[in-house]
């Protein structure tokens, strides 16, 4: 049995942890990290990444499928695609091979000991690996504990052949022609949405009275239709009750009590995803939990000295770039950095068709806070470039405290809104109130123009609408 000690073990090698010992090893900690899978945990090898490889792969297909129906005004004439769902994802796997290379390659670059295998606790400062060539015994003087999370299994419809979670939906060599989705959260609708554009006939059971369900409904609502010209069946305040005997349809009741039987060729389990906090000793140390989380404080510490916790393990957002700002905050504080963050600016996504973006509160929490509000809201509908990418659905948003003009929440929902949370995120953290985003110079045409004429039009002057 070989022991090595060091000044900090990182265990999970997700966007966390990775992210955490990188920091840490760039200032100088002595840094060992754990990983029992591959460098980049669920968001690299079978989460953000992968999915949103699929999601462009549909959107493309999709495109050319409606060029090739006739009905687009562009003048462009091609021949009716075909997809090779395999090579998709041959190509996909190419890219999170590429990136966990990359991962391996920084955690060198910032000299951290990587062991490969699965930590077991001993006490709160030892773990045991089981590698390839036998046991490692480590020992550290702090511990951040980074190890993720997996995807609900439903008792009456566990993973297994028709059954399958994100991570077999993202390596299907054909799209199914009948597909089922059981829970309309973010997951499910951006994975169904992808593979209604490849060309399966998607049907969402649902059973909150709304698919995401987190967003305002008006925020949802281009999604919806989308959904309709995608011939998505959206079925709400209805619950999965099991598979049929022959494997071949979703058993379901819905609100009114009728039960009826979706025929589908797979069944995608949506449901939400579960901390990893069993398996691998966390009960020798007994933290204490929030729930079925571990408990932090807004340093990430754990109820144990020297223990943190970071990411999905620690409760939501179950956000990659969460876990990633959680990971580089511990490293500084371990190196003897003082240091905080915001949670407050986090942005959060939905890669759905269109996408949406909130960062800070919604107009209901901010009244909640502040009293009175401020709103101002801009229509893609009004923006030169959004028209000239035909696509003119949805809007941005922006909140803000009605006495000083304090933006507090901004919401947008469009097609490539996702790349407008980055300027979302910096007004937050900045502290920006509307007049800053109003006075800001926005390039012309973009669909950036909206986050300012959102502002302008909360404070009353809109130019273009
Ligand atoms: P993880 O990424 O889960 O990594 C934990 C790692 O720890 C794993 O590699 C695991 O093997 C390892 N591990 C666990 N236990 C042990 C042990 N005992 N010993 C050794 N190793 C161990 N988030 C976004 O921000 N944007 C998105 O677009 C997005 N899309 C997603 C799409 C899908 C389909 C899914 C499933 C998730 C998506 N997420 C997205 C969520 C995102 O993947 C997670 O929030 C993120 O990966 C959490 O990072 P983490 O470091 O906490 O844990």
């Amino acid at each position: 049995m070989k022991e090595i000690s060091c000044k900090l073990l990182v265990i999970g090698a997700g966007p966390g942890g990775y992210v955490c010992a990188i920091r840490a090893g760039q200032l100088g900690v002595d840094a060992v990290i754990v990983e029992a899978g591959k460098p980049g945990g669920t968001c690299l090898n079978v989460g953000c990444i992968p999915s949103k490889a699929l999601i462009h792969a549909a959107e493309e297909f999709e495109k050319i499928a409606h060029i090739a129906g006739g009905k687009d005004p562009l003048g462009i004439k091609v021949a009716a695609p075909t997809l090779d769902l395999a090579r998709t994802v041959a190509w996909k796997d190419g890219i999170v091979s590429r990136l966990n290379s990359g991962v391996a390659g920084l955690l060198k670059k910032a000299k951290v000991k990587i062991v490969q295998g699965w930590a077991t606790f001993r006490d709160g400062k030892t773990v045991e690996v089981e590698t390839e060539t036998g046991t490692q015994v480590i020992r550290a003087e702090t511990v951040v504990i980074a190890t993720g999370s997996a995807p609900v299994e439903l008792p009456f419809l566990p993973f297994g052949g028709p059954v399958i979670s994100s991570t077999e939906a993202l390596a299907l060599s054909e799209a199914p022609k009948k597909l089922a989705v059981v829970g309309g959260g973010y997951i499910g609708l951006e994975l169904g949405m992808a593979f209604a554009k490849m060309g399966s006939k998607v049907t969402v059971v649902e059973a909150l009275p709304r698919v995401l369900a987190q967003y305002d409904a008006e925020l949802t609502r281009p999604v919806l239709k989308r959904l309709g010209e995608l011939g998505v069946e959206v079925m709400t305040g209805a619950k999965a009750k099991g598979l049929s005997t022959k494997g071949d349809a979703l058993l379901v009741e819905t609100a009114d009590g009728k039960n009826p039987k979706i025929a589908t060729d797979k069944i995608l389990v949506t449901v939400g995803r579960k901390p990893l906090t069993e398996g691998w000793g966390l009960e020798q140390i007994d933290l204490d939990r929030a729930e079925k989380f571990i408990r932090i404080d807004d340093q990430c510490r754990t109820s144990m000295r020297g223990i943190y916790a970071i990411g999905d393990v620690t409760g939501e957002p179950m956000l990659a770039h969460r876990a990633m700002a959680q990971g580089e905050m511990v490293a500084e504080i371990v190196a003897g950095h003082k240091r905080s963050w915001d949670k407050r600016a986090i942005p959060a996504i939905c890669f759905t068709d269109p996408e949406l973006v909130t960062a800070g509160l919604s107009p209901e929490e901010a009244k909640a806070l502040a009293g009175e509000i401020k709103i101002g809201q801009f229509p893609f509908a009004a923006n030169g470039r959004a028209m000239t990418k035909q696509r003119e659905d949805g809007f941005v948003r922006v909140v803000a405290r009605a006495d000083n003009h304090l933006v507090l929440g901004i919401q947008a929902v469009g097609q490539g809104v996702s790349e407008l949370s980055a300027a979302f995120g910096l007004a937050l953290e900045m502290g920006a109130r509307l007049e800053d985003i109003a006075g800001t110079i926005h390039a012309h045409p973009t669909q950036g123009e909206g986050f300012q004429e959102a502002a302008l039009k909360a404070l009353g002057h809109a130019l273009h609408i």
